[in-house]
């Protein structure tokens, strides 16, 4: 359907009416979520794919997660940073062999690397404009973790539970191994044998390979097995004794709700977790486009989409080469004031408030 274009009208006035969280947490969050974490360090994890320069949504993410830690350290009893998850196991291309999905990962293809660099300039400025420190972690070094292969067995000993929940089309755990060869992904996991200590997997090049889950560092996961093993491990850090973090995660709003609440908290308790030992999550306000729909980086990366946006809204290159650093601190400013006044934080702003901010063009 063509939309008659041109026509978007409003008076200029930002509102913010209070509902849920909003009305729970208006004027104070940075206390409740002093509060809660079990340890006085608190790691905050945010995640991104690196399959292109990030957006205004990433941004925001960035920032929130940055402004949580800043504020929290102003309570003498918390310390906390910032950790970014490389998802650098996300899918850099896809092809299809003897008629299944097949990919290669960002990282094998060494396209992450290309778009890593703006990610780590964009989090340098964040830590210089707060004072607050940051490390990243690709996924071969959180699956290395020694936590990996026991949440791993738990999660296979659990397929038939896990595997209609997570994956309801194909009800596959989907558990991926590249090739050791060549990289291709059996992205289905449809060649997939699942053994108590290891999985088979296939590669239409070289055969069949074997992996054990006590050498975990190549696995990767589809979206929602990912966030239920990340949260599984966030949560045997803050029990271990031999640690002295806990985490906290910062997310965007897509993931609330349903999501999280089928995906990540029913299959915990299923499979035998307290779902009140899991991390907070704490949810960014999403972007959202002329239709309220997310400002999504995929369509802009793979489909082109946007074109009547001013740039600097879908891609952080533009957005620095126009607003440098400064910039940054505009943004970083307009998040924070979210958390400090959270009425404003349990909603999404569209292109156009930012377009108020940063300009038409
Ligand atoms: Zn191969």
């Amino acid at each position: 359907m063509i939309y008659k274009m041109n026509t978007i009208k409003h008076d200029g006035l930002v509102l913010y009416p209070l509902g849920g969280a909003s009305y729970v947490y208006e004027q104070d969050l940075v206390g409740y979520l002093a509060s809660r974490p079990p340890r006085k360090n608190i790691k905050i994890s945010i995640g991104a794919q690196p399959n292109g320069s990030p957006h205004l949504g990433t941004l925001v993410v960035f920032s929130l997660a940055f402004a949580l830690a800043e504020l929290l350290n102003r309570q003498k009893s918390r310390s906390a940073n910032v950790t970014l998850e490389v998802i650098d196991t996300a899918p850099a291309k896809e092809l299809v062999i003897e008629g299944l999905r097949y990919q290669i990962n960002l990282r094998d293809s060494g396209q992450a690397d290309i778009f890593l660099a703006q990610y780590d300039q964009l989090l340098n400025t964040l830590k210089k404009l707060t004072g607050v420190g940051f490390t990243l972690r690709r996924q071969s070094e959180f699956n290395s973790q020694l936590t990996i292969p026991i949440i791993l067995k738990k999660v296979v000993e659990n397929e038939t539970v896990l595997a209609p929940l997570l994956d309801p089309k194909k009800k596959k755990l989907k558990i991926r191994v590249p090739c050791p060869n060549c990289g291709l992904t059996d992205k289905d996991a449809e060649k997939n044998i699942i053994f108590r200590n290891c999985i088979v997997s296939y590669c239409p090049k070289h055969g069949k390979f074997k992996t054990y889950y006590k050498n975990s560092s190549r696995f990767e996961y589809n979206t929602p097995l990912r966030n239920l093993i990340r949260a599984l491990s966030y949560s045997a850090d803050s029990a271990d004794p031999k640690r002295d973090f806990c985490w906290l995660r910062v997310t965007g709003m897509d993931y609330a709700g349903f999501y999280q609440e089928e995906l990540l908290y029913r299959t915990v308790s299923l499979i035998g977790y307290r779902v009140d030992k899991l991390p907070i999550i704490l949810y960014a306000p999403l972007i959202v486009d002329w239709s309220g729909a997310k400002l999504s980086k995929s369509l802009y990366v793979k489909r082109g989409a946007y074109k009547y946006l001013p740039a600097y809204l879908v891609s952080y290159e533009h957005f620095y080469e126009r607003f440098g650093e400064k910039g940054i601190a505009k943004l970083y400013n307009e998040v924070k004031s979210w958390v400090e006044n959270p009425y404003k934080l349990f909603r999404a702003y569209s292109v156009y408030y930012f377009m108020e901010v940063f300009g038409y063009d």
